[in-house]
């Protein structure tokens, strides 16, 4: 027997989500697959999704990636690029690119494309990452429209706290960009997932769901919901089984001691496999739907979890380390982390695709 770590990725659930932030976003929506799809394989994720308006990925190399499995819908690079040397490969692979500073302005200026650009222009309304600041936005858009290097030009900026329902924070963000972005000719995007499901003031435009395409919300639990689909399930397998005194240690550090007589089932996924060692003792797993938790200390390539309730269960049984029972935001937050950073750093499981 191999080792039974599986991250099973449930394409229709994926689909399923698009869906939902396309129609959130009102009709238009690029799915967010940088990041290798957030850790779910971006080839895969972006085939499964024949109908979609286009994709965003971070960088070049993620869009050749896309563009040499055959994808075939407007890719958008959403840092552009980081040199002139690369705009020869937007144009021939007629992807789209973001400008958010002056250097790449001066580059797209400089650039003699046979095709004109499909540039999307940043604004920093207030995250104050990247973007043009307010007050020079419409030259920027202007000194674009003059270059004759551009087809043409969606205007787009980035909420930091759209996940926080009602934070003044996104308002003003939404007031600043609406000011700044009066009386230009342009498609507009603000939304990512948070703004889209939060903020219906943002669902204009083009959506760019990210997070919500994978069936996690970004959205506090007692904040606004809706339908999501979880689509990585990830899951091991007991592989052995020992049977605790009261009192016992168990795992590094002994950070953990059994309080009645405890059976311990061992399963093998661990920190190496991008289960989140911050999350030891108390944080959930299911076995057939049942929840239990880990004991002790995540390590490696092991974890230990309690089956002293789960009679039924031992060595050969199926063990959901987040999915369907358990929610990777839940593990997230034992973790004192988001479900975005797990969800990308799986590794070593074997990515199986449904
Ligand atoms: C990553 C990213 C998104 C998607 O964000 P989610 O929170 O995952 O929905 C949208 N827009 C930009 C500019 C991004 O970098």
């Amino acid at each position: 027997m191999s080792r039974p770590l599986e991250a099973v990725i449930r394409l229709d659930n994926l689909r399923h989500n698009y869906h939902v932030g396309r129609a959130l976003a009102g009709g238009r929506a690029l799915a967010v697959v940088k990041a290798n799809a957030y850790g779910h394989g971006a080839v895969q994720c972006a085939k499964a999704l024949p109908d979609a308006d286009g994709f965003a990925v971070a960088c070049i190399e993620e869009a050749l990636q896309l563009r040499e499995a055959g994808i075939a819908q407007p890719i958008l690079l959403l840092e552009g690029v980081f040199e002139a040397s690369e705009l020869e490969l937007v144009e021939r692979h007629g992807l789209w690119l973001v400008v958010h500073h002056e250097g790449q302005l001066a580059m797209i200026e400089a650039a003699k494309p046979q095709t004109p650009y499909t540039v999307w222009l940043k604004m920093d309304s207030g995250m104050h990452r990247v973007g043009f600041a307010p007050a020079d936005y419409a030259a920027a858009h202007a000194r674009l429209c003059a270059s004759g290097k551009v087809a043409s030009i969606t205007m787009m900026t980035h909420f930091a706290r759209a996940d926080e329902p009602g934070a003044q924070a996104t308002a003003d963000q939404i007031a600043t960009f609406q000011a700044a972005t009066e009386g230009l000719a342009g498609d507009i995007s603000l939304a990512n997932s948070a703004g889209l499901i939060g903020w219906p003031a943002a669902r204009v435009g083009w959506g760019r769901p990210g997070i919500l395409l994978y069936g996690a919300s970004p959205m506090p639990v007692d904040g606004p919901a809706v339908e999501l689909k979880p689509v990585m399930q990830l899951k091991s397998k007991v592989f052995a089984v020992r049977e605790l005194a009261t009192g016992e240690p168990i795992g590094y550090g002994a950070s953990f001691h059994t309080s009645r007589a405890t059976r311990v089932g061992v399963v093998a996924c661990g920190y190496a496999d991008g289960y989140p060692r911050l999350a030891s003792t108390g944080s959930p797993v299911a076995i057939d739907g049942v929840r239990t938790r880990i004991i002790g200390r995540v390590s490696m390539d092991m974890l230990t979890i309690d089956l002293t309730d789960l009679p039924d269960a031992g060595v050969g049984s199926e063990v959901e380390l987040w999915g369907d029972t358990v929610s990777v935001n839940e593990v997230a937050a034992h973790a004192g982390t988001i479900a975005y950073e797990l969800l990308c750093n799986v590794k070593r499981a074997a990515f199986r695709y449904r």
